[in-house]
């Protein structure tokens, strides 16, 4: 047990529950089931399938998905998927795919949408410095777009949104990387859900992508394998060698979810606490500590702030070290404060992050 890992509210990645990293600690030398060290075993063994099959009914139960879904295990990160959906489906469509402008997540993935065929911005909060989200009002969907793209939690302005956007009728794609498994979902609502591991799931090198099966049957037949949702369905995300000890990972996590926690409603109710013990400080505070995001955007998973000055920033973070606590940088494009609470984050945790910001608060009032 290291206790500083418990005090890490690093944006990313994000901390793992302690029981996990005690299994992991363990299958580094012997992984109970094989006996042997986890980094030493065949991608193509049966054990390594059945981790991915016990993984798949893992996500899918926690979701309460039945039937219509693949889950595939990819690499490249979130920034992959920027690319792979446009390529499957907008290559040669002449109906504008929509994107939301919500945030530093979301903005990157519309140039690279842009290099396969027509986008259109249906909100652009960027004149606004990404300090809210649309209401649902703001957003006029057009009933012929091949795909809506956003992003459920904007994990650098710390802003999440607490409906789901555009038509039911248009396919849906949600980029979950950083609230992916943290509340439920309606997962059906939604024709490609992704999300990379290393916030809540698991570490980097692995990346979930849950798609309806009718998306499969429209990938292009002139893709590089590796990046055609067929070929890595079809190799039961085994298509070249798969980053197995994050894949492992991620199953620990998943088992710990229903566990220990019980459901997706259980942390939810969790994470919910967390960010008022937080969000609650900030208010509080008179100023003192001031929230980036308007008040109905605020993300449960990333709580963006500043002081006053940036020097007054940086000795919050020399303290905040000393004290123990870390990772409360905010992302280097818009610099302050950021307290990450994902999952692994325990409510005692929290309290202690509280009383810090407290005290520091009175020492540094004029
Ligand atoms: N989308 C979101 C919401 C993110 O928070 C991040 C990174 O933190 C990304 C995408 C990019 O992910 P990756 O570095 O795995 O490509």
């Amino acid at each position: 047990m290291n206790p500083r890992n418990a005090l890490n509210f690093s944006g990313g990645p994000g901390a793992l529950p302690e029981t996990v990293l005690q299994q992991l600690s363990e299958a580094l030398i012997r992984e109970p089931v094989t006996g042997l060290s986890v980094l030493g075993i065949s991608h193509r063994s049966k054990w390594f399938a059945e981790v991915v099959d016990e993984l798949e009914a893992n996500i899918l139960g926690l979701l309460g998905i039945q039937r219509g879904y693949q889950v595939l295990f990819l690499q490249g990160g979130a920034t992959q998927q920027f690319s792979m959906i446009p390529m499957t489906l907008l290559r040669g469509v002449s109906a504008p795919a929509e994107y939301l402008q919500t945030g530093y997540w979301s903005q990157k993935a519309i140039p690279e949408a842009r290099r396969e065929g027509p986008v259109r911005v249906l909100w652009n909060g960027q004149p606004e410095q990404y300090q809210r989200l649309p209401q649902a009002y703001e957003l006029a969907s057009a009933p012929d777009a091949p795909y809506l793209h956003y992003a459920s939690n904007e994990t650098v302005e710390g802003m999440q949104f607490q409906y789901v956007p555009g038509l039911d009728s248009v396919p849906r794609i949600c980029d979950m990387s950083s609230d992916f498994l943290s509340r439920p979902c309606p997962a059906e609502r939604y024709a490609l859900i992704y999300a990379h591991a290393q916030k809540n799931i698991g570490p980097a090198g692995v990346t979930v992508v849950l798609l309806r099966d009718e998306i499969i049957e429209r990938v292009p037949d002139n893709l590089p394998g590796f990046l055609d949702y067929r070929a890595q369905a079809n190799a039961r995300s085994n298509f070249n060698t798969p980053p197995v000890f994050a894949i492992y990972t991620m199953l620990l996590v998943t088992r710990w979810l229903k566990q220990d926690i019980g459901s997706l409603s259980a942390m939810d109710q969790i994470n919910q606490q967390k960010a008022q013990r937080v969000y609650a400080q900030l208010d509080a505070s008179n100023g003192f500590y001031r929230g980036r995001a308007r008040r109905e955007d605020r993300s449960l998973m990333n709580v963006s702030f500043n002081l006053a000055t940036p020097e007054l920033e940086q000795q919050f973070l020399r303290s905040a070290e000393a004290a123990g606590l870390s990772g409360l940088g905010g992302h280097r494009s818009v610099g302050g404060l950021r307290a990450s609470l994902y999952n692994a984050v325990t409510l005692a945790a929290v309290d202690t992050l509280v009383s810090f910001m407290a005290d520091f608060a009175h020492q540094h009032r004029h």
